[in-house]
C-alpha cells in the first residue's frame, strides 16, 4: 500500500487533520440549524456513533446566531457551512471550529478579507469545498462540471486565500459519481500539500452510497490520498460513521475492531451461519482492539482460515469447534458455539492477545 501523501497539518478544534494525524470521519446534521435542540440531539447522536467532526448548514442569520448555543452543548468540533453571505461567516466564526466557504461565491474582496481576518483571529481553518454541481459560472462555462472544472475552481478559491496570506486550508472536490470525484482529487493532489477532505456527494441511499464511497474513497485512500472524509448517505446519521470507519479500516488506514472473515455458505453448509455471523457482529461491536476472527460454515476451509485467525468457529453437523490461534479449545453443540466464541474473544482482548 502506498504511503500517505505528506500534507500540512491543520486543526479543527482539537482534531488534527493532515500530516501524521489519523484520518478523521465527519458528518453533517440534517436538522434545521435554527432548531438548537434538534441539532444538538443529532450532533450528540453522531458523537456517540464515533463521529470526529460535525458540520451544520448556516443558511441565514438566525442559524448563525444559534451556533453559540449549539456549541455550548456539544463536545466535538463544529464546522459552519456558509454560502454567499459573508455576514453569516463573520457571526459563525465567533463560535465554530472551522468555516466551509468558497471565497469565489462571497463576492467582493473586502468581504473575503473580513472573513479571513476573523478566522485568523480565532485560528480557524477554512474548507474550500468544491462541488461539481455548483461550480462558479466561469469554470462551468469553460469546462462544464468535469474534474478539470472542479480542480480549476479549487485552485481559484485556494489562491484567494493564499493571496491574503491564509494557508490553514483543507480542500474537498466532490461530485455525485465516483469517476469525476476520484479524477479530481488525483489531479489536484500533486499541486499542493493541503489536507484533503474526501467524499462522493449525494451518493444516495445506504446501499448505493456504501458502494460508491467504498470504490471512490477506497481508491483514493489506497493511493495515499485523504486526510479526513465523509460518507454521504440518504438515511440514518449513524450509518455514515459506521460505513466511513469501515472504509478506513478495510483500506488499511485505520486499526481497531474485529475483522470478521465469514464464508458465503454453499451446499455443504450444515448450520445457520447467517444468524451466527449476525450475532457475532452484534455481540463484538464493542471490541476496539484489532483482531482477525473467522466464522466458517464447514470444515473444508474453516481449519485453514482458523490458523490465521485469533479466534475462530468451525461449524460442523450439529456441533463445531472454537479455536484460538489455530488451536482447538472447545468442541461444543451448535447452540453454544457463539457464547464460547464471544467469551474467547473477550479473554483474548483482556490478556493482550497472548
Ligand atoms: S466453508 Fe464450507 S460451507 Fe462455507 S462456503 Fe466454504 S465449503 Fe461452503
Amino acid at each position: 500500500m502506498k504511503e500517505r501523501y505528506p500534507t500540512k497539518k491543520i486543526f479543527v478544534g482539537n482534531v488534527a487533520i493532515g500530516g501524521d494525524a489519523p484520518i478523521s470521519v465527519q458528518s453533517m446534521t440534517f436538522s434545521d440549524t435554527r432548531d438548537v435542540e434538534a441539532t444538538v440531539e443529532q450532533i450528540n447522536r453522531l458523537h456517540f456513533a464515533g463521529c470526529d467532526i460535525v458540520r451544520v448548514a448556516v443558511p441565514d442569520m438566525e442559524a448563525a446566531l444559534a451556533l453559540k448555543s449549539i456549541k455550548e452543548q456539544i463536545a466535538i468540533p463544529l464546522v459552519a457551512d456558509i454560502h454567499f453571505n459573508y455576514r453569516l461567516a463573520l457571526e459563525a466564526a465567533k463560535w465554530v471550529d472551522c468555516i466551509r466557504f468558497n471565497p469565489g461565491n462571497i463576492g467582493e474582496k473586502s468581504r473575503i478579507k473580513e472573513i479571513v481576518k476573523a478566522c485568523k483571529e480565532r485560528n480557524l481553518p477554512v474548507r474550500v469545498g468544491v462541488n461539481a454541481g455548483s461550480l462558479e459560472h466561469e469554470f462551468d462555462r469553460r469546462y462544464g462540471a468535469t474534474a478539470e472544472g472542479m480542480v480549476a475552481s479549487a485552485e481559484y478559491n485556494i489562491k484567494f486565500l493564499e493571496d491574503l496570506d491564509f494557508t490553514d486550508i483543507k480542500v474537498s472536490l466532490k461530485a455525485s459519481d465516483v469517476g469525476r470525484t476520484v479524477d479530481a482529487y488525483r489531479m489536484l493532489r500533486p499541486k499542493n500539500s493541503y489536507p484533503f477532505h474526501l467524499g462522493v456527494t449525494e451518493a444516495g441511499t445506504l446501499f448505493h452510497a456504501t458502494v460508491k464511497s467504498s470504490i471512490g474513497l477506497g481508491a483514493l485512500l489506497l493511493d495515499g490520498i485523504g486526510d479526513t472524509m465523509r460518507v454521504s448517505i440518504t438515511g440514518e446519521l449513524e450509518e455514515e460513521i459506521k460505513v466511513g470507519k469501515a472504509i478506513l479500516k478495510d483500506s488499511g488506514r485505520a486499526k481497531g475492531g474485529l475483522n470478521i472473515i465469514s464464508c458465503p455458505t454453499c451446499g455443504r453448509i450444515e448450520a445457520d451461519l447467517v444468524s451466527a455471523v449476525a450475532e457475532v457482529e452484534k455481540r463484538t461491536a464493542h471490541i476496539t482492539a484489532s483482531m482477525d476472527v473467522s466464522v466458517m460454515g464447514c470444515v473444508v476451509n474453516a481449519i485453514g482460515e482458523a490458523k490465521h485467525a485469533d479466534v475462530a468457529i468451525a461449524y460442523g453437523k450439529g456441533s463445531g469447534l472454537v479455536m484460538v490461534k489455530g488451536e482447538i479449545v472447545a468442541k461444543l453443540p451448535e447452540n453454544q458455539l457463539v457464547d464460547r466464541f464471544v467469551a474467547e474473544v473477550e479473554k483474548f482482548v483482556s490478556s493482550g492477545g497472548l
